[in-house]
Formats: structure tokens, sequence, C-alpha cells
């Protein structure tokens, strides 16, 4: 089959959080179940180039209808890690892509708009054709909008659009401009309950309703999700618009990609190891403790590693520090806020615990530090408000580092209680779960953790092996994914 993945991030070159991670991970999946796969991305300017392999122009020449004119833009094309990456550029005076960030622009959802608008024009122009085209996140929801409305009558008839929502919180909302600037026009229609119209806001076209309602299949991040998006405030408005479309709407688990996350060929740690020689996962944690300053004293190491936000549970995060550091063991956070105020407060907590031998907080996005916190902590939490997947704790198992994690979204299909989850024999139990958003729900949590790790550490190594042992790989989800491209294959 010929898959064209469309994204507004694919790892290691663009990545903000678990988008980049999934579209690179199925990408490389679905090529080794013998798929054709090609993926389309903005050219950013923040982006690491230094992942790209021999980028050279593809198209010179695209010219994108835009408001009434067009805009000119350059493709250019590069292999990312043996993944066939095309990277649009448009050249115009907006500067779209050359803002020195991926997102939080004020004009956002143009900027997507118009990288949508430009990535099919680019299928239609080069004459590319593929069965399925899979987009991803509200940055990509006017696509199958404009296939139908649009491209379809332009020779783009066989076509169709697997959508996948990575996080309902960001929609992508714009006024009557949008259908302007992307040729779509007709307010009037499109601005219908049934189309585009946002299920509150009688004036907003929503980028997400559309990819819902036009896509041939929709899908979201785990089939916990998935539930709750259908049935509960998490689908953040979109509940009804999924209940009416449930027929093609499911959860797939996300994977991990094992050749970029594995502590037996990671070149980020000092030593490799597997299950069988999980002792040398010490070492680790001792080349985490040099490079952060932190003693080396018999306590274990408790990580944090993602986005500083709500979403993420900050105030739960905030007190599992100084919880852990009452309770005897270290602590390290690694992670990165877009919202000032979140980021003011981290930042006073970092120079309030400088000094702290026990505790290091680094504030800021990096890759490789991420690599030796898996390998070295012993303990990863995962406090989430929300959370659609959840790829922290997946690394976590496959490094032999036990989840601390909040019972939602995909922490429900991937974390099972090593004292609580009856549903499971003990021996397939990997991680501890609380629910409550309170204090005493984590404190609990922890505090069996951190039990455990001083009472017996043997045991606490057997309940790492056991996390280990799962296999959270792209191998399921992908044949997932294929299974739904067949079904809506022309
Ligand atoms: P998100 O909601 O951000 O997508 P996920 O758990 O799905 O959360 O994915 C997070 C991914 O981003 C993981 O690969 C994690 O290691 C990585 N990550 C998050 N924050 C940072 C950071 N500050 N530095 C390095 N990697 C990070």
């Amino acid at each position: 089959m010929y898959i064209v993945q469309i994204a507004s991030e694919c790892a290691p070159v663009i990545k903000a959080g678990g988008l980049g991670d999934v579209v690179y991970g199925l990408s490389s999946e679905l090529e080794t179940q013998g798929n054709s796969v090609e993926i389309i991305l903005p050219m950013y300017d923040c982006m690491r180039y230094d992942h790209i392999w021999g980028i050279h122009d593809a198209y010179k020449d695209l010219w994108v209808p835009w408001y009434g004119g067009k805009i000119h833009c350059s493709v250019y094309c590069g292999w990312v890690h043996g993944r066939l990456c095309f990277f649009i550029e448009p050249h115009s005076g907006d500067n779209f892509f050359h803002r020195g960030c991926y997102y939080g622009c004020d004009d956002d959802n143009m900027r997507f708009a118009f990288f949508s608008k430009a990535a099919i024009e680019f299928l239609l122009q080069s004459n590319k054709r593929p069965d399925v085209i899979h987009c991803h996140d509200w940055q990509t929801g006017l696509i199958p909008v404009m296939l139908y409305e649009i491209y379809k009558y332009h020779g783009m008839d066989r076509q169709r659009v697997c959508f996948t929502i990575h996080n309902f919180k960001h929609q992508g909302m714009g006024g009557g401009d949008i259908l302007q600037a992307t040729n779509l026009n007709r307010a009037e229609y499109y601005l219908q309950y049934n189309k585009l119209r946002d299920n509150f806001n009688p004036f907003a076209v929503n980028f997400m309703k559309g990819g819902i309602v036009y896509s041939n299949a929709v899908t979201t991040v785990s089939p916990h999700h998935a539930w709750e998006a259908h049935y509960s405030d998490v689908g953040c408005g979109l509940s009804h618009t999924l209940d009416l479309y449930q027929d093609k709407f499911s959860g797939i688990l996300n994977g991990i990609d094992y050749d970029f996350w594995n502590p037996q060929s990671d070149r980020y740690i000092p030593q490799p190891f597997n299950k069988e020689t999980l002792e040398d996962k010490i070492k680790s944690k001792k080349a985490l403790r040099d490079r952060l300053l932190l003693q080396n004293v018999d306590k274990p190491i408790i990580a944090y590693i993602g986005r500083l936000d709500n979403q993420k549970g900050v105030h739960l995060v905030h007190h599992a520090i100084y919880y852990a550091l009452d309770k005897q063991a270290q602590f390290v956070l690694l992670g990165s806020a877009t919202e000032s105020g979140i980021s003011a407060h981290f930042r006073h907590e970092k120079n309030f615990l400088n000094d702290n031998p026990d505790c290091h907080l680094e504030l800021g996005f990096n890759e490789e530090l991420s690599h030796l916190i898996y390998a070295g902590a012993d303990m990863i939490i995962v406090p989430s408000n929300y959370e659609p997947c959840g790829l922290t704790q997946m690394i976590g198992f496959k490094y032999g580092t036990v989840p601390i994690v909040r019972g939602v979204g995909g922490l429900v299909n991937t974390v099972f209680d090593k004292d609580y989850d009856t549903s499971l024999p003990p021996e397939k139990r990997n991680g501890y779960v609380f629910y409550d958003t309170d204090f005493h729900a984590i404190e609990f949590a922890m505090d069996r953790a951190i039990g455990l790790w001083y009472y017996s550490l043997e045991e606490f190594r057997q309940l790492a092996i056991q996390g280990m042992e799962y296999d959270y790989s792209w191998n399921h989800p992908g044949a997932e994914y294929l299974k739904i491209y067949e079904l809506i294959k022309a």
C-alpha cells in the first residue's frame, strides 16, 4: 500500500512531544510490514537539520492557491533515519515556518491551514496518488475537507483519509478568513453544524471537527482515551460529533520505536543493558548522578520527563518533588513549559532547590538527556490530568524504570498496579496506579513504590523486569492501522 503521512512533527527532526515519536515510529513499522510510506512536513527554521540525510530539491515551483492569489513554495526531500520526508517551505512575507518555534504563534491556525493547503497541492501537482493519506491532529484537520470538497474533482477521487487525534485539547479554530484563505469559501455552507462549525461557537471553524466529519476513519491514541473522549468532558466539546461518527471512530494504542528507545543499543547511555543484565542499569544511574551533580548514595531516583503544563498535572509533579525528598528518594525533572506562569514557577523551584544534592530540575527540551534519565532512574511519575496515550511510561518500561501513574487515558491500558490490579496475576503487573488528583493519592502510590525499593530491592527488580517483558513496540499497532487502511481503501 502507498501511504502518505502528513503532520506537523516527525521525530527526531521535529519533535515537541509524543506526536513526533508516533509519526516516525508508525511510518517505520508500516515500511517494515511492506508498505511504501512518505511523510510531508513543514520546513521549520528551528528543526534539527542534523537529522536529515541527503536533503535536495524535490519540487522547485509549487504554487499554492491562497486567498485570491498564489504563494510560491519549494519542496525539499531527504531521509530522516531512513524515512523519506518532504519539507514544504513557503516564500512569503508571512514567514509561516521561520518563527524559531514549532507552535505558539498568534496565527498558528493560518500557519497550519497553509501547510495543509500546500501539502495537498503538492500531492496534486507532483502526481502523487497515495491509497491512504494519514493526517495527524488539528494542524491537518482541513486536509480531508479540502480533499473531499475540492481536490477530488481534480483527479484525487481515490484517496482516502485516516485522521488521528493525539490531543483533543487543541482543536484549531478560525473565522471565515480561514475559509477564504484556503479557497474553501462559502461560509454559509461550512459554518453549518454538520460541517466545520464549532459545536459551541457558531461563528468559528473548528479544524479538528472538520477532520472528524470528513475523514474515512478517525482514531485516537489509546482505547481508553477513545472511550473517555466519547463519553466524558475529555472530548473537549467534540463528544457529540464523535457520537455521530462512532462507527468510524476507534482507539489504537501508540507504540514505541524500539530501534530508538532500547537500553540494549542506546548510544546516550554508558553501558547497554536488558532484562537479563538489569544490574548494569546502575552504571546509567551513576552517570546520571555525575552529570546532574547528585550525591552518590543508596537512594532510589524518581524522574519526571514531559511538558510542564496543566494536562500533565503540574501541581502533582511539584508535590512529588518535595514528597520524594522527604521520603529519602532523589528526584530528577526534565521538562519544558510554554505557559509563562508555569515556567516562572518551575524556574523559582529550580533556584530554590539548586544546592540540594538529591534533586535536579532541568528546564528545557533535551533528547539526549532524556535517554540517560530513562535509563538511570528507578521510577518515573506520570500524574496527568488527562493523557491520550502517554509514551513516557512505555519508554520507562523498556528501560526497567517502574512507572507511578494516574489511571487515565492510555495509562489505564498500559500500567497495571502491583498491589491492586486483580484483573491480572501478580507476575503480569508492572507499576503503580492512583486515581484521585489530591496529594494523598499520589503520596500513597509513591509510598508503596519507595517502600518496596527500600524493603526489598529484589522484589522491586522483579517488578521492573515484568514491565520490561511487555511488548509495546509498533508491531501490533502498525498492523491495526493497516487493517483500518485496508478497510477504507478505494
Ligand atoms: P505529549 O503529551 O507531550 O505528547 P507523550 O508522553 O505522548 O506526551 O510524549 C512525550 C515525548 O516527548 C516522549 O518521547 C518524551 O521523552 C519526550 N519529552 C517530553 N518532554 C521532554 C523534554 N523536556 N526533553 C526531552 N524529551 C521530552
